[in-house]
């Protein structure tokens, strides 16, 4: 049988369902609302036409990783590109776990450090968060340390949450854990504290950083950013090419103009206040620390209220079990969608509102 040469650990495993997406209202993945806009796109297709089509791109995304690195503040010899951010978690947990290793996250934490870790042959061991949804620092250090694990994931601020951790308390992590220690910065925008000044203090650092929430979901370009002797190792394990020439060109046009990404983030926070002020005045929702492009909501009946918002074809993120049950993760969608969701929204009993 074909199946015989099937790896026998991901047979309980599922293919990522990313949904359907032609909803009219879609606030579940945490996309930008704004698309680039139309000067850039014509700009973007001056780039298209004259792109070298027959050769392979730049293996190290040279001229990206060279403005990403000043955009964030860096060295570029500390910038690696990838396929999204989410092929750099991969790339990490390729290079450095081998079968059985372990790997400490927080639960709830964004899905991929456990799926990458568990691809790589490791075990992610989970921390659970408090009720309340936060991280009991020193418990989860001393968990890290007893259970000897190679990696440590952390977004922050944190999806789906969308909670935060102090910089002491980063810091407390990076110093105290004995082993890599990985900041997943996906929504730093919307936050605006980052540790990536501090990548060549620690040397078990690496901080990750994406293009997807700031406009450019589309083009699949993440970076990590780490100290030298870090990015040597994991630049073993990095596909060569991964980062397409079209990808590269796109990133280059945008990050050339960062304040296309400033109005961009502007917009959104302001979206985010509007939204945060109008769901608080509804009785019976009970609302999260929102340092990303979305709010975390209680309400009474998650799976309920989705389906309605469904009927609307309105799109949120629901969760029915653990600690996030019956939270709705709403995405920050413009002044239009944030209205239809806002006169859409009912609390998950019998009497819609
Ligand atoms: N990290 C976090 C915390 C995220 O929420 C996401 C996207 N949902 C990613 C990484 C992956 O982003 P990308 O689109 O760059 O792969």
């Amino acid at each position: 049988m074909i199946q015989d040469f099937f790896r026998k650990d991901l047979s309980d495993f599922e293919s990522y369902n990313a949904g359907k997406i032609d909803y009219k209202v879609r606030l579940n993945a945490n996309e930008s609302f704004n698309n680039l806009g139309a000067a850039t796109r014509r700009k973007l297709g001056m780039v298209i036409e004259d792109s070298i089509y027959n050769r392979y791109p730049d293996a190290g995304a040279l001229q990206v990783c060279n403005l990403y690195a000043k955009y964030a503040k860096v060295e570029s010899i500390n910038v690696m590109a990838g396929n999204g951010s989410d092929e750099c978690i991969q790339i990490i947990a390729h290079t450095f776990l081998n079968t059985g290793a372990k790997v400490a996250i927080q639960s709830p934490d964004f899905s991929m450090y456990g799926l990458y870790t568990k691809v790589a042959g490791g075990i992610p061991i989970e921390f659970p968060l408090s009720e309340d949804l936060k991280l009991d620092v020193e418990g989860f250090i001393t968990m890290a340390n007893r259970e000897e694990v190679k990696i440590v994931f952390l977004s922050n601020p944190n999806n789906p949450t969308g909670g935060t951790i102090t910089r002491e308390n980063i810091i407390k992590i990076i110093e105290g854990c004995r082993c890599i220690v990985v900041i997943d910065e996906a929504y730093f925008e919307f936050y605006g504290e980052t540790i990536v000044d501090k990548i060549n203090t620690y040397e078990n650092l690496i901080v990750l950083r994406t293009c997807s929430k700031i406009g450019l979901a589309a083009i699949r370009l993440g970076f990590l950013i780490t100290n030298n002797v870090l990015m040597e190792e994991l630049k073993k394990v990095k596909p060569p090419y991964n980062v397409n020439a079209i990808t590269q060109s796109i990133g280059s046009v945008v990050l050339e103009e960062p304040k296309i990404i400033y109005k961009n983030v502007e917009r959104i926070l302001i979206e985010r206040k509007y939204l945060w002020e109008k769901l608080s005045c509804i009785d019976g929702i009970k609302l999260y620390k929102a340092e990303a492009n979305f709010i975390l909501v209680e309400v009474l009946n998650a799976k309920l209220v989705k389906e309605q918002l469904l009927e609307q074809s309105i799109n949120v993120r629901s969760f029915t079990s653990g600690v996030l049950e019956n939270c709705l993760r709403i995405t920050i969608g413009s002044r239009e969608e944030n209205d239809c969701l806002l006169n859409n929204i009912t609390l998950g009993n019998d009497n819609n509102m």
